[in-house]
């Protein structure tokens, strides 16, 4: 499972900054929109060759001149809960602060590998000032500039010797790993209960190599999988559960860590902003999905049309990826609770599918034929030929044509629905290539 860099601090030291450095997102792709993603919380990073995530656990404050010292303790709690490495940043225009030293005492307490970076070191004479840093009893500050990049590959440098050694998890491949993921409250220690029984029918507990990501094989039911460790099953911690973006962070190892994410919805709440940032996270890792809409037995309508209503709340929602699985449970009851399960590895299934190249050219080229990508500047496009990737993450096409750069998004899509209305794809993201033949 990959790691996770945690960044923390008040608010205006830079915290942002140095995340959009380090994930080299723009700020023209933040989107401000209420109740979607903000981007600029989550993102990958890679050095070296070495990918990993990064959060800045300060972009959920959402008004970041008013916060309260709570909020900020909190957000700590859980980045020294969930994170691999802690960057901790500080000011060096402004010095020390009482929540600076407040956050310290925190950090000095976690066994989180934490690195002291003093931001805003524009020039050399501001290095004497990240001195005082030292009463903060965090070891040396790291002096860089997070606005010109100065100092940040070093940083990086030592961002890497400190993640644990990965002794990579021998789970077997070809067995498929589901994470239950959801907001509070959604019902996901309960459906897990549910899955599993009381009597846990643990085949093989591979308990923390590397750190607390765990993937317990079940092999119950017919169904041989894994389930990726969460909240859920780990012994729960009230820390932050009341803090819009805990499920978010906390999903975020579960969700790297499968082939397949099971997102619980509460029926009593339908979709709600921290549902769509989980989703958000699920689909930015390319990973497979059901949704359960959860305590269908607290909803009286029963009805196939109250179902339908629900069905396309959800899809439009969640558009624009619409193709996958919806399914009515309730942990409580047991309820359609073997359903989930089968559809999960019906989409596990999907997301490994290999579709013969012969066949796909069979039924790809007529339909490519009879309705062809529009000409563009008076020219003609040809798509001869399409084959289906080997080794990919998810199912990924490649369509060779003459001129691949004027084949728009529209056209993209109209081949992705053709590939997902032949071969069942459900649940299951696909990557459409178009390659200069
Ligand atoms: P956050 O609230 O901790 O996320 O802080 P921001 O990233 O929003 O930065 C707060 C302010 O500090 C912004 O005006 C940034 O442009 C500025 N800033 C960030 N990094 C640097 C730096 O390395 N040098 C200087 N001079 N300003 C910086
Ligand atoms: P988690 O925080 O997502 O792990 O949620 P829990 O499994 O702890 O469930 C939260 C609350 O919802 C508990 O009081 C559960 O008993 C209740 N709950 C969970 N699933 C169902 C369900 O299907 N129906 C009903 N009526 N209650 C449920």
């Amino acid at each position: 499972m990959g790691n996770l860099v945690a960044i923390v601090g008040r608010p205006n030291v830079g915290k942002s900054t140095l995340f959009n450095r380090l994930t080299k997102t723009r700020q023209a792709i933040v989107n401000e929109q209420a109740g979607t993603t903000r981007d600029r919380q989550y993102g990958k990073s890679e050095w070296l060759g070495k990918e990993f995530s990064v959060v800045d656990t300060g972009g959920w404050v959402v008004n970041s001149d008013d916060v309260f010292e709570e909020e900020i303790r909190k957000q700590v709690l859980l980045a020294v809960e969930e994170a691999d490495v802690i960057l901790f940043v500080v000011d060096v225009m402004n010095g020390v602060t009482d929540l600076d030293a407040q956050v310290a005492g925190i950090l000095r307490r976690s066994k989180t590998p934490v690195i002291l970076v003093a931001n805003k070191t524009d020039s050399n004479e501001l290095q004497y000032n990240a001195a005082e840093f030292y009463s903060l009893g965090l070891g040396d500050p790291f002096c860089i500039s997070a606005m010109s990049g100065s100092g940040t590959g070093d940083l990086l440098d030592l961002v890497l010797s400190k993640f644990r050694k990965n002794v990579e998890e021998t789970v077997e491949e070809d067995i498929p790993r589901f994470a239950v993921v959801g907001r509070p409250n959604a019902g996901k220690s309960s459906i897990i209960n549910a899955f599993i029984g009381e009597e846990r029918n643990i085949v093989t507990d591979i308990a923390g190599t590397t750190r607390d990501s765990i993937y317990t094989r079940y092999d119950k039911f017919g169904f041989d999988f894994y389930l990726v460790d969460t909240a859920g099953i780990r012994k729960k911690n009230k820390v932050s559960e009341d803090l819009e973006y805990y499920s978010v962070i906390r999903s975020i190892r579960a969700i790297e860590g499968s082939d397949v994410c099971i997102l619980m919805l509460d029926a009593t709440r339908g979709v709600e902003g921290q549902d769509l940032n989980i989703f958000s996270l699920i689909q930015r890792n390319q990973k497979g999905l059901v949704v359960v809409v959860n305590k269908w037995d607290l909803v009286e309508d029963k009805s196939a049309k109250v179902m339908k209503t629900f069905e396309e709340a959800i899809r439009n929602r969640l558009a624009p990826f619409t193709d996958f699985p919806i399914i009515f449970a309730s942990a409580l009851t047991k309820q359609r609770i073997f359903k989930v399960l089968e559809t999960a590895k019906e989409v596990y299934l999907a997301k490994t599918k290999r579709i013969p190249t012969a066949r796909l050219n069979e039924e790809m080229l007529p339909l490519i034929e009879a309705y062809p990508p529009p000409s563009n500047k008076g020219k003609y496009i040809k798509i001869k030929y399409v084959t289906q990737l080997p080794n990919t993450q998810i199912p990924s096409f490649v369509f060779f044509a003459n001129l691949p750069q004027y084949v728009k998004e529209p056209y993209k899509r109209f081949l992705e629905n053709k590939i997902r209305e032949r071969w069942d794809l459900c649940g299951t993201p696909i990557n459409i290539f178009i390659r200069q033949k």
